[in-house]
């Protein structure tokens, strides 16, 4: 492949280098522009001169100030950049230019299971919800069994699932903070794809008692001979045998209500997509996350919702997304999550740089605010319709491109968008991570071709051949969207063909004791 960089916005005075394995010294660029030194895939090389403590642009915004004179032709890493501030949560543009993304698309259908609430499933799972880790052990021993004996009878059931973490007891229950994860908790048993199905493990003694956990009225009522919470105590039982009995049988009775269960052609619209980035490269915010912003704008076309989260890789975008708002309500509550997260760092003494991996690095991203401008493209274009703080579920009628806030932890961004609802996920990576969930499918999609083909049975989407010109954003956001379609259908992601499953972890703010 000749020599090929990318450029993000006509303000920028860097670029990426696309071509793999990065450029040598001495490559002279289309533009006659010679490379003074060799730069890595991924990583920026300046087309201009760039004076001491001049900004450097990327996606027409300064991502950092020059640390020492930058002649053209340079590497420009880390070491070159001085970090801007945060940008001031005080006199943001609120709700001052939220745009429609297009036409409402009409006709797009998927294979989903109705709930009795409204929602919509893309998979029929059994979920037991656990209140406290003591019980994990047990619970695990039961799943097994459940699998290889009471599945084979009920085979409309995809699977069964433990829903385990750590939290439950040992914690400060009572701190303002352990609403978070206790409603996380709450509301994760209730996601679409378990059905309205809700079974409890309990040991018996533990903080988070299975009534503080699904009070009487949070859960719906599917048979008037059974009002209350189906739990199975263990320390009422004689013992490890008797547990696992007692177990297998709840789980039995509702196998047979899930079993009865068919899929049937609903719109579009109920997709509850959660969209997230992991293990992030300089491709990202030019190949992946921006399919997955076109994708997301189709979604809220079909009158679907989506899902857009992870605070850190947002926050430097904060003016973006509050003129984007719809209203000048949910311009306050962004600004309200952020400023919670900003306070939340302060306490551990640290601040948003605190995310960037050195695996972000060693892929181009010099810091922080380079990987915000790509990880927030992720959300498109659409109008900014809800604010969820972290644990929060969709209230009724809640549509359109959501800010579900949360920190950009992989598995508590998931964690925390299963408990909004979300019944498909969307993953993009550039480094590379065999991220799944247990509880809704994983749509991963690769940052670049050589990932793609070297990890073909992980990867489900190619997104690399955008920055090879092979496909533009458009044709990979539609690709992505009927991809959605499919697997919210029952066709299953190579996460799910592997059974690649991470834990819950559940986000605690609050003291553990
Ligand atoms: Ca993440």
């Amino acid at each position: 492949m000749p020599p090929l960089t990318l450029r993000m916005h006509d303000h920028d005075n860097v670029a990426i280098v696309a071509n793999e394995g990065g450029l040598p010294t001495g490559t002279v660029l289309p533009s006659g522009l010679v490379l003074r030194e060799k730069v890595p895939q991924g990583h920026k090389v300046s087309l201009v001169a760039i004076a001491e403590g001049a900004a450097v642009c990327r996606y027409g915004v300064p991502i950092g100030f020059a640390a020492e004179p930058i002649a053209a032709g340079r590497w420009v890493h880390e070491r070159l950049l001085r970090m801007p501030e945060a940008g001031a949560l005080e006199g943001l543009p609120m709700a001052t230019a939220p745009k429609s993304p297009g036409a409402p698309l009409e006709g797009f259908t998927f294979e989903g299971f109705r709930n009795a609430d409204g929602s919509v499933g893309t998979r029929n799972l059994l979920a037991i919800t656990t209140t406290v880790q003591c019980v994990a052990g047990v619970v695990e021993h039961a799943v097994k069994r459940i699998r290889a004996e009471l599945l084979p009878k009920y085979p409309h059931v995809d699977d069964v699932v433990a829903l385990e973490h750590g939290y439950g007891c040992g914690v400060a229950i009572d701190a303002p903070d352990a609403v978070i994860p206790i409603r996380t908790l709450r509301h994760i048993s209730l996601n679409p794809n378990f059905g309205g199905e809700v079974m409890v493990v309990s040991l018996g003694c533990e903080k988070l008692a299975p009534t503080r956990l699904l009070p009487p009225g949070s859960i719906p009522v599917r048979d008037e001979r059974e009002p209350g919470l189906d739990v199975v105590v263990l320390q009422d039982e004689a013992g490890f045998g008797p547990m696992l009995e007692r177990i297998c049988e709840r789980a039995e009775h509702h196998l047979q209500r899930l079993d009865a269960r068919r899929r049937e052609t609903v719109p579009a619209s109920e997709l509850v997509v959660g969209v997230q980035c992991g293990g992030s490269d300089a491709f990202s915010g030019v190949t992946a996350n921006p399919a997955v912003g076109f994708c997301t704008d189709l979604i809220v076309r079909a009158g679907g919702t989506v899902l857009f989260s992870e605070t850190t890789e947002v926050r430097d975008a904060v003016a973006q997304l509050t003129a984007r708002a719809a209203t000048r309500e949910v311009a306050e509550a962004i600004v309200r999550e952020m400023a919670w997260y900003d306070a939340y760092l302060q306490r551990g003494r640290v601040d948003r740089s605190a995310n960037t991996t050195p695996g972000n690095k060693a892929g181009g991203l010099s810091n922080i605010v380079e990987k915000a401008m790509g990880s927030v493209v992720k959300s498109g274009s659409a109008p900014i319709s809800a604010v969820l703080a972290p644990g929060e579920k969709l209230k009724p009628g809640q549509k359109g491109l959501v800010y579900a806030a949360t920190p950009a932890s992989d598995f508590i961004c998931g964690t925390l968008q299963l408990a909004a609802g979300m019944n498909l996920h969307v993953f993009t990576t550039g480094r590379g991570t065999p991220y799944g969930l247990a509880e809704a499918p994983v749509v991963k999609v690769a940052t670049r071709s050589e990932l793609a083909r070297r990890w073909h049975d992980l990867m489900d989407l190619d997104a690399g051949r955008i920055a090879e010109g092979q496909a533009t954003v458009e044709d990979l956001g539609w690709e992505l969207f009927r991809l959605l379609l499919a697997t919210a259908s029952g066709q299953r992601t190579w996460a799910e063909k592997h059974r690649l499953h991470n834990a819950l972890v559940l986000f605690n703010p609050a003291p553990v004791t």
